[in-house]
């Protein structure tokens, strides 16, 4: 009677989706009488039990809310007028409850199946047009990770394309933002870069530079005319890229219109909150001869196969996965939540609701200078957007103690400046307020603001219109903002739907209960250069989740900074390059890489400065351990690090994993691991206790951040206690160096996810969630494996958590390719598996431990009778070209039309009869790639060009 009066933890059987029942016939099929025995059975003998982590039981849902908010509580929420490229906003409520929060919006995956994705293609097109418009620049692409790490993607843009080829000094203008300047600093080091830093407005001889970096408005408010040094700069051979203000924008010459080559920034203030510095979309927009070296994913209009209008992903070709170490970033995940919030943000307010926040912002901050000018306070900043900066001389650090004694935080320029920036969020009493702060003489508001007039130079006032196409024009009610959400969110496939059996990728639950802290203002409403003592909260909350993850990895030390698993990748190699340099051995530049690898790393080891060697693979998908060894003791001079994926992206465990780390350290290099997959591993081994001397984590694969429909994400390393000191730092922290990201702890306001299931699952949860993804996987190994070959397993003939199908076969004896087989799964209402990576040809499946025994089946069942399908094609039942899979995915306009095909309507769109009952219908037919491509198209087009198709 007395043993179970505490709250019940539910919580692992809610994450988990099979139950007993299901858990104990799955493992029958596969010939295990335990759980415990199967993954015994899996995990190779040499890396058995290096587990460190605990046993210690999780914390129901309530709970664990409970527990974190109490630590969010810590967290003082003053006012903000920092600034310095974050700013107050308001997110409109209709987008906070139907996207931000909705897992329609944030469980999708990023859109590579172009027919499942229109809802959340069409908003990035927006976001994409929304970026063009504003910055005068013909082509957007949709999303980078912040502003500074699109900075210095803008640099290494600007060294591939400028024709002053012989130069390596880039020049960043003083006026930029700080964190920016640091993160170019980082980036530039290991590629032998000089980064210049200077008043461009003292610059005499520009022939030096490559390219150049301006802020607009600068950092500090000054809305000063690049016109003339972007001219002579561009005379020089240099390209010129922009770090530009959105809103700002909307008043202002933009970019594009003096010239600028380039311009970049965040769409943070469009709606999306501080949270301390992350999640936020950055943007990145072009010329159009320049569009074929850009940076990140684009998004464009192509036409279906019935010629009707229908977007996709464009170029390709130039990205990780296709290009590696010549890819044009190792850019994976972006930021795809927060540029839709953005984007709708533009949709809901239209060009004139812009316009009048931009004007009132501006208005205010007039307003305020005229004030503070009257009461005798000296305003540095002449021409300004929303930041003034003000010489507040001895007085100023007790200016900043008077501030905070009120809630309110001002920007610490120097020992005898202090900075201003108002927001969407300012108001009349506000600046009263800060009218206060400086002298007790009260300025007449009324006065003022009648006698005060736009602020900007007459030349940089904008003429140009913009967001002038009917999506930003419709939609400004709630209802019709409302229904266009749930109208997009209809034409796609989520995880609120059906499984998404990506492998590599670990499509799993993202509970609720773990998004509900990423709203609370407490998170939320952070600026993330506020004062350390403010933010007590997230420093409670950060070290535990710190700790968490040193428990589940075996590793000493971890950094939260990254803000994708690519940029994790880029900090570990760059801890590596710091630790061989401390050592004297400055010239250990090889990386080895299998060949198996994900592109990220091969993209990531070239942005570090290293050379990539790559590895071959045995017959099996192992690393083939002879060539590796050859090859390390070829380069055993040069030796700095091997990439390597654990278990392996063949989707196995390799039995020589501890092997192939000895030699690497033998020859003096360090064991990168790959911890992509790391949801095959928590609680079963450990990276950091088997040879690992560093990892990436994608708390948005293992987890349980949502994916987004292409971010956000976070990239946490860990490392061995030789490496901590090489962890990225940042102005804000006590390390004050490397900085890879342009907020401290990069995405800050997603970590709660993490934290909430580490401390709900516990030790014990955690454990049995990697024991049940392997069980889950092989489950469909095993029911699928005398339909389609699977192609790798371990020597026990059992696969981790994923198992890869090999279709190369079907392709000879039918003609159906990996392609139709993913298309005609939208038929069944799944989203693919991994297509054709690590093998071209094949799919890997990776159905996580959250998927139920009834989903594993209703997939299963799909990819048998799929296999039927394809046996009527080889057999001739089905002809060879107009067959189910050919055409897939079939959508409902086809149905209706006339039906000229040699298979039955029922059988195109109801090949299951379970599906009569639920069914999935794709807004557009099979998408042309390359029509794309040759007609590149990527800003709404014109609602008459719709009509030309
Ligand atoms: C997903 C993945 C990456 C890249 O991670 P992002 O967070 O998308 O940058 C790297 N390696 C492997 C094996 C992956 O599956």
């Amino acid at each position: 009677m007395t043993s179970n009066l505490g709250t019940a933890n539910e919580f692992i059987a809610r994450h988990i989706g099979p139950r007993a029942v299901d858990e104990e016939a799955m493992l029958t099929t596969l010939g295990f009488d335990s759980l415990e025995a199967m993954s015994a059975a899996v995990i190779p003998d040499s890396i058995k039990g290096t587990s460190v982590l605990g046993s210690q039981d999780g914390q129901s849902e309530a709970d664990a809310l409970a527990a974190l908010k109490a630590i969010a509580s810590k967290n003082q929420l003053f006012k903000n007028y920092i600034g310095q490229g974050y700013y107050n906003t308001h997110t409109p409520a209709p987008i906070l409850r139907n996207l931000l929060e909705n897992p329609a919006w944030y469980t999708a995956y990023t859109p590579y199946q172009p027919e499942i994705s229109q809802g959340r293609l069409e908003a990035l097109l927006n976001f994409q047009t929304l970026i063009s418009d504003l910055t005068g620049l013909p082509i957007a692409n949709a999303s980078l990770l912040d502003e500074a790490t699109a900075a210095a993607e803008a640099m290494t843009f600007c060294k591939r394309l400028s024709k002053n080829k012989a130069s390596h000094a880039f020049f960043a203008s003083i006026h930029c933002h700080p964190q920016t300047l640091d993160v170019l600093r980082t980036r530039a080091e290991p590629l032998g870069i000089e980064v210049v830093v200077g008043d461009e407005r003292e610059l005499s001889d520009v022939s030096a530079f490559f390219g150049a970096l301006l802020q607009y408005p600068a950092s500090n408010g000054d809305v000063f005319d690049y016109r003339e040094v972007v001219q002579r700069l561009h005379a020089a051979n240099a390209l010129v890229a922009v770090a530009a203000d959105l809103l700002a924008l909307t008043m202002l010459t933009p970019p594009g219109e003096f010239d600028a080559d380039v311009a970049i920034g965040s769409a943070q203030r469009f709606g999306v909150p501080l949270g301390f510095g992350g999640p936020h979309a950055a943007y990145f927009a072009t010329r159009d001869a320049f569009k074929r070296d850009m940076p990140g994913r684009l998004v464009g209009v192509s036409i279906d196969r019935f010629g009707k209008s229908a977007l996709r992903l464009a170029m390709q070709t130039r990205e990780q996965h296709i290009r590696r170490e010549k890819a044009t970033s190792n850019i994976c995940t972006a930021q795809v939540l927060l540029a839709n919030i953005a984007s709708m943000y533009a949709v809901y307010h239209g060009p004139d609701g812009l316009k009048r926040i931009a004007q009132r912002t501006h208005a205010l901050t007039a307003i305020l200078k005229a004030g503070l000018e009257q009461q005798g306070v000296k305003v540095v900043t002449e021409a300004f957007f929303d930041t003034l900066t003000l010489a507040t001389g001895a007085a100023t650090a007790s200016l900043h103690a008077k501030a905070r004694a009120q809630g309110i935080n001002l920007r610490q320029i120097d020992a005898t400046h202090l900075g201003l920036s108002l927001d969407e969020t300012s108001s009349q009493a506000d600046v009263e307020t800060l009218w206060a702060l400086f002298a007790d003489a009260t300025p007449d508001f009324a006065d003022l603001a009648a006698a005060t007039c736009v602020q900007l130079p007459a030349a940089l006032q904008r003429q140009s219109a913009i967001l002038q196409h009917p999506v930003f024009n419709r939609y400004h009610s709630e209802t019709e903002l409302m229904r266009y959400l749930r109208r997009l969110a209809d034409k796609d496939l989520a995880l609120d739907r059906s499984m998404i059996p990506l492998g590599s990728c670990t499509m799993k639950l993202n509970a609720a209960s773990e998004m509900i802290p990423v709203t609370w203002a407490e998170f939320g409403n952070l600026h993330p250069f506020a004062p350390a003592a403010q933010s007590q909260g997230y420093l409670q909350m950060t070290q535990e989740l710190e700790a968490m993850l040193c428990a589940a990895t075996g590793y000493d030390a971890v950094s939260l900074q990254p803000n994708a698993g690519s940029q994790g990748e880029y900090a570990g190699l760059l801890a590596i390059r710091a630790y061989h340099r401390s050592r004297g051995d400055s010239h250990r530049d090889i990386c080895l890489i299998p060949s198996s690898a994900h592109g990220t790393n091969p993209a990531t080891a070239h942005m570090a400065g290293m050379r990539v060697v790559v590895t071959a693979c045995d017959a099996r998908g192992n690393v083939d351990i002879d060539d590796l060894r050859a090859k390390a003791i070829e380069h055993r001079e040069r030796l700095a690090a091997i990439m390597i994926t654990y278990p392996s992206t063949h989707g196995v465990f390799e039995e020589a994993i501890g092997e192939i780390c000895a030699i690497i350290h033998d020859n003096g290099g360090q064991v990168y691991i790959d911890g992509a997959n790391m949801n095959a591993m928590v609680g079963l081994c450990a990276p950091g206790k088997f040879g690992g001397d560093v990892s990436h984590l994608n708390l948005h694969k293992t987890f349980c951040i949502p994916h987004g429909g292409g971010g956000p994400g976070v990239g946490p390393i860990g490392v061995k206690a030789h490496l901590a000191p090489f962890l990225p730092g940042h102005a804000a922290l006590e390390n004050t160096a490397g900085a890879v990201c342009a907020a401290p702890f990069g995405s800050a306001s997603i970590l709660p996810i993490t934290w909430m299931y580490i401390r709900m699952m516990g030790g014990a949860g955690l454990k049995r969630a990697s024991q049940m993804a392997i069980l889950n996987a092989n489950y469909i190994a095993r029911r699928l494996e005398e339909h389609y070959p699977v192609l790798y397993t371990g020597g026990n003939g059992l696969v981790a958590h994923e198992c890869i199908l090999d279709l190369r076969p079907l392709k000879d004896t039918s003609g159906i390719s990996v392609d139709d087989v993913a298309k005609r799964l939208i038929d069944f209402g799944f989203h693919a598996p991994t297509m054709s990576f690590p093998v071209a040809g094949t799919l890997m499946i990776e159905p996580t431990e959250s998927e139920s025994k009834e989903e594993l089946d209703r997939f299963c069942d799909a990819m048998i009778q799929i296999r039927q399908e394809i046996r009527a094609v080889e057999n001739g039942s089905l002809d060879k070209d107009d067959n189910p899979l050919k055409n897939a995915p079939h959508t409902a306009a086809e149905l209706a039309g006339e039906w000229t095909h040699g298979y039955s309507r029922e059988q195109a769109v109801y090949p299951l009869a379970s599906l009569v009952d639920a069914k999935y219908w794709p807004p557009v037919g099979r998408v042309d790639n390359v029509y794309g491509d040759r007609n590149l198209v990527c800003a709404c087009p014109s609602i008459e060009s719709y009509q030309d198709v």
